[in-house]
């Protein structure tokens, strides 16, 4: 069934433990992530982003999704990182159940004022609100503590904002960063400082740029000629710590392109006499689901439906 976000994080912090949100772009991604969660009884939100939006177009993923939410399986369909309102009001108008306004790289005023004029339009439909403050990057990307404290989600200004805006849940920087590469040195989140956030601020917590980017993964992609150079991701053990520690959505989009990646080439490599797109994809499609199930394991997810 088609659920927001609201309903699914509330429990899911309450219970420690925390809803996976994945990107998708297409039918393959999307019928991956949906058989991950029907064997592991976990509730999911699928997200596309204003890139997913503008490559597929809003009509056909809106569409897929709601046939995905048709079972049993609680979907939320979400807005990631909405930018421009424009986006907000097209997922809005094609049945998604929560939106996304990112206006963390606004000054704090107008990242207010945004998410309040959100808050507004989505209320009216009964769809939930994520918004976000602080800035998205790896901990080694900064050279001193005064940058990264400047960078880094302030604990007293997101209680301040979650409670002057009225989003329903807050995406926080922590020490992610999105993309593959995201750290020079060791893996390393700030749980102190999420344990102070989480202190002041009770609505769910949102993980951005979380994904593990898997050695095997990496390797595989790497044998059948991917170039990924020094890829690295979050540790698990982080992941863990952060859950326990108040978040209850985590974020997985380079995870799940890392392993289509790696099983497309696969395919290809193995098959040349192969044309037949299903045959190529099946394997890669596969790796996603595999992916995915890992992650319901590890962010406590399954089975909780
Ligand atoms: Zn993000």
């Amino acid at each position: 069934m088609l659920v927001t976000t609201k309903k699914l994080l509330i429990t899911a912090r309450a219970k420690k433990y925390a809803v996976p949100a994945f990107n998708v772009n297409n039918l393959e991604f999307l019928k991956a992530v949906m058989a991950a969660a029907e064997k592991m009884k976990s509730p999911i939100i699928v997200q596309t982003s204003e890139g997913a939006i503008e490559y597929a177009g809003i009509e056909y993923l809106s569409a897929m999704i709601r046939v995905a939410a048709s079972g049993k399986v609680p979907v939320a369909m979400h807005l990631d990182h909405g930018k421009d309102l424009k986006y907000v009001k097209m997922a809005l108008a094609n049945s998604y159940s929560s939106v996304m306004i990112d206006g963390s790289s606004l000054p704090y005023s107008k990242n207010v004022a945004i998410t309040k004029q959100v808050v507004k339009m989505a209320r009216a439909k009964k769809v939930s609100v994520e918004a976000e403050i602080g800035a998205l990057a790896g901990i080694e990307d900064f050279v001193t503590v005064e940058e990264r404290d400047a960078k880094l989600t302030d604990p007293d200004e997101a209680a301040k904002f979650a409670r002057e805006t009225g989003c329903d849940s807050l995406a926080i920087a922590i020490g992610t960063s999105h993309g593959a590469f995201k750290f020079k040195g060791n893996s390393h989140l700030d749980i102190d400082r999420l344990k102070k956030i989480a202190k002041l601020v009770k609505k769910p917590l949102v993980l951005h740029g979380a994904s593990g980017v898997r050695e095997d993964l990496k390797q595989l992609a790497e044998k059948h000629g991917a170039e990924l150079g020094k890829a690295r991701g979050v540790l698990d053990k982080d992941i863990k710590a952060a859950i326990r520690n108040g978040v209850a959505k985590v974020n997985i989009d380079t995870d799940l392109r890392l392993a289509f990646t790696a099983g497309i080439r696969k395919a290809t490599d193995e098959k040349p006499k192969v044309i037949d797109p299903r045959k190529l994809m099946r394997p890669a499609t596969d790796l996603i689901t595999e992916v995915a199930v890992r992650k319901m394991k590890l962010f406590g997810s399954a089975g909780r439906i």
